[in-house]
C-alpha cells in the first residue's frame, strides 16, 4: 500500500526538498504551508515527475486549521503515516529587545505547531501500527546569539521528540529529530540581509567555519528525512541527528 506523508512548511526551502524527496521515494505527499501557491507549485513539480501530491494552505499553529488539513489528507490521499514537522519562522533579537510577540510567534509555530500536527496525525499512525514523525530542530538548540526564542523552541523540539518516541514506540511509531546547521534557504538569506551582509559573503563565512567546507543544501536534509521515514529505520527512535557538515558544538 502506498504510504502517505505530510510535510509542513513545504512551500519552499527544506520542506519543499523533503516533500519532493519523499515523493521520489514513492510516497504520496501532502504539502502544508501558509503559502498555498508555493505548495501548489511543489505539487505540480511532483505530479510532473509522476508522483501524487496535495497542496493545503494552513497555519500549523491553529488547531482548527490543523484538524481540517489532516482530515483532508486522510480523505484525499489516505491516512498519513509519515509526518515531517518542518514549518518554521525566525524573529531574531537580543533578549533586551525581544518582544512578547517575537517569543510567542516563534514558539507558536515550531512547538505548538509540531504538537498540534503530531496529536492530529498520531490517531492514524497508532490505528495502523505504523508511523514516522520527523521534527526539525537546529544547531541553534545548543545556543545562538540573538535567538533566545528560536533556540528555546529548537531545544524544545528535542525533548518533544524523545517523549513522543517513548509514548508512541509500542504502536510502531518512531519519532526523531533532524538538527541542521546552516542551510541555504530564504530563511538564512534573510538573516544575511538583516546582518547587512551579502548572502554570498554570509554563506562563505559560514562555510569557512564548517568541517566539510560548505554550507548545507535543502537536499542534504531531505536525504536524512528519507532515511528516517523509510520502513527499514524502525529501530531508530528518539534520536537527534545533527546534519551540519561537522560536529555540532
Ligand atoms: P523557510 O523560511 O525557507 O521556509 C519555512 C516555510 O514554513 C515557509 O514556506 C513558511 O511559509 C512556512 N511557515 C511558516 N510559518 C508557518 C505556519 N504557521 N504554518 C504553516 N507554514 C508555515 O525556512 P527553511 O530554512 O526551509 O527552514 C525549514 C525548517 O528547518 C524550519 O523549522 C527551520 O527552523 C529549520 N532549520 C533551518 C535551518 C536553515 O539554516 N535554513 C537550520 C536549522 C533548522
Amino acid at each position: 500500500m502506498t504510504r502517505t506523508a505530510i510535510v509542513t512548511g513545504a512551500a519552499r526551502g527544506i520542506g519543499a526538498a523533503v516533500a519532493a524527496r519523499l515523493a521520489d521515494d514513492g510516497l504520496d505527499v501532502a504539502l502544508i504551508d501558509l503559502d498555498s501557491d508555493g505548495c501548489a507549485a511543489g505539487v505540480r513539480r511532483i505530479n510532473d515527475a509522476g508522483g501524487r501530491a496535495l497542496a493545503i494552505g494552513a497555519d500549523v499553529s491553529r488547531a482548527d486549521d490543523v484538524a481540517g488539513a489532516v482530515t483532508r489528507v486522510a480523505e484525499e490521499l489516505g491516512p498519513p503515516t509519515v509526518l515531517v514537522n518542518n514549518a518554521g519562522i525566525i524573529r531574531d533579537n537580543l533578549l533586551f529587545k525581544m518582544s512578547e510577540d517575537d517569543w510567542d510567534s516563534v514558539l507558536g509555530v515550531h512547538l505548538r505547531g509540531a504538537f498540534l500536527m503530531s496529536r492530529a496525525v498520531q490517531e492514524h499512525m497508532t490505528r495502523l501500527r505504523s508511523g514516522r514523525i520527523i521534527n526539525l530542530s537546529s544547531t541553534s538548540a545548543l545556543g545562538n546569539r540573538g535567538q533566545a526564542n528560536y533556540s528555546a523552541a529548537k531545544a524544545g523540539m528535542q525533548g518533544f521528540t524523545k517523549t513522543l518516541a517513548i509514548e508512541l514506540g509500542k504502536f510502531g511509531v518512531t519519532v526523531n529529530a533532524i538538527a541542521p546547521g546552516l542551510i541555504a534557504t530564504d530563511m538564512t538569506a534573510g538573516t544575511a540581509r538583516r546582518l547587512g551582509m551579502s548572502v554570498e559573503d554570509f554563506y562563505a563565512a559560514a562555510a569557512e567555519q564548517t568541517a566539510v567546507g560548505r554550507v548545507g543544501r535543502p537536499e542534504d536534509i531531505a536525504h536524512v528525512a528519507s532515511f528516517l521515514a523509510s520502513e527499514g529505520a524502525s529501530f531508530v527512535s528518539g534520536q537527534v541527528i545533527y546534519v551540519s557538515g561537522g560536529p555540532a558544538d
